[in-house]
């Protein structure tokens, strides 16, 4: 037995397999070969050393942003600095505009990029409009359509409720649930400020995503303000959907979250909602994201678990991303637990010290070694009506905060 490449006496986390402890990983054709103790090495054998080091799955990162086409768009590749080796897009195209994102962005990256389609025909195109403020632009069929089209990529149907969606939410919701039904695969929600987040929560099916859930500007997943869970967010929660953090810029709260904590709730899947602003204002990286709920007492094994094997199962591909088991993609992050004292940052500028984060020491992607900082970033140019949406964001963070 020959295997391509072996990571010595690190400290393994795979949750998918209830793995807490050191062993060797050995890699052979892009894929996880075998896992145990004192493996085999032979003269063609790389070997890496990673004694002291945590290895866990490659993060699989369910919310955020990648067609450039987009005001929120950014280039998906530089997540690989960070540790992540599966981004999924959160619908910023919708029937029109996938097939371009496939072409231009989904094939020729280096980092898997998988995605939910919109139910609005463009996707989320820019800051200056809701994308559903006129409800002409929910296309079912269409959307439908798209996603049979494109099986092997697209994992589901997106939709945002709040002002974007108009007063028109729930007739959008149930346009949305209609292509998924149809097509058979979840629906993700984004919920904001203005969204119906009872009645939403009552539509949503087993495997329907809820993202944005410790969103702390109104119309989130407790009673006003800050009580306990809404009756129809347990309700859900029993039913089998799904809760996804999605940080972003304006829907991270440290007092929702803790409130949600006190009331047993955590969530289900850990994401950032990557996109142009967040990234900028936030410098935000999953790895980052995770260290905040490490900062609220959730384990280590926990935020491993709620960035690989469940959003992995969350959009059906638990047997080949988010698990080290023997035969899946060989993504890997390898990393340390750098101690000190960090500055973490919630989207409302309430900024908590914390005294451990994240810090990725090495990656594999498919089994190709990645150095953190490696992979180039370009970002696409800040004009006026981007420096326009940072001050909203500023603007209406302030206003939930003293409410
Ligand atoms: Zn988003």
């Amino acid at each position: 037995m020959t295997y391509d490449l072996i990571l010595h006496h690190g400290h393994v986390i795979d949750p998918s397999q209830g793995i807490d402890g050191q062993m060797d990983v050995a890699i052979e054709n892009g894929l996880i070969a075998e896992l145990g103790e004192n493996l085999p090495v032979s003269s063609l054998t790389a070997e890496v050393d990673v004694a002291g080091k945590y290895v866990c799955p490659g993060l699989v990162d369910l919310h955020g942003h990648w067609y450039q086409g987009s005001s929120y768009g950014i280039d998906p590749n530089g997540c690989l600095n960070d540790g992540v080796t599966t981004v999924v897009d959160a619908g910023t195209t919708g029937f029109i505009n996938f097939g371009e994102f496939r072409r231009h962005t989904i094939e020729p990256a280096e980092i898997q990029v998988l995605a939910f389609v919109h139910i609005g025909g463009l996707g989320i195109p820019t800051t200056l409009l809701g994308e559903l403020e006129d409800l002409r632009y929910a296309r079912p069929k269409e959307t439908a359509r798209v996603i049979q089209d494109h099986q092997d990529v697209v994992l589901g149907v997106k939709i945002r409720e709040g002002s974007m969606s108009g007063n028109h939410g729930l007739e959008a919701l149930d346009l949305a649930l209609k292509a998924a039904q149809e097509t058979q695969l979840p629906l993700m929600v984004h919920i904001s400020q203005g969204a119906k987040t009872p009645d939403i929560l009552k539509r949503l099916r087993t495997g329907d995503i809820l993202t944005h859930c410790f969103q702390g500007r109104g119309n989130g997943i407790l009673t006003e303000p800050l009580g306990d869970l809404l009756p129809s967010t347990i309700e859900a929660r029993k039913r089998g959907v799904l809760f996804d953090v999605g940080h972003g810029c304006g829907s991270f709260s440290w007092e929702t979250a803790r409130r949600g904590f006190e009331c047993h709730f955590y969530p289900d899947t850990i994401s950032t909602d990557l996109h142009r602003f967040s990234v900028d204002r936030f410098a935000e990286t999953l790895p980052t994201t995770l260290s905040k709920f490490l900062h609220l007492g959730m384990s280590l094994e926990d935020v491993i678990a709620k960035s690989t094997w469940k959003p992995a199962q969350a959009i059906g591909r638990s047997e080949q991303l988010g698990t080290l088991k023997k035969n899946s993609i060989a993504d890997v992050l390898i990393f340390e637990i750098e101690t000190g004292e960090f500055k973490f940052e919630d989207t409302h500028m309430q900024v908590e010290m914390g005294g451990k984060r994240i810090k990725p020491y090495l990656v594999l992607k498919e089994g190709k070694v990645i150095q953190p900082g490696q992979v180039a970033i370009c970002r696409r140019k800040l004009y006026e009506s981007d420096q326009e949406y940072f001050n909203r964001i500023e603007r209406t963070s302030i206003v939930s905060k003293k409410k």
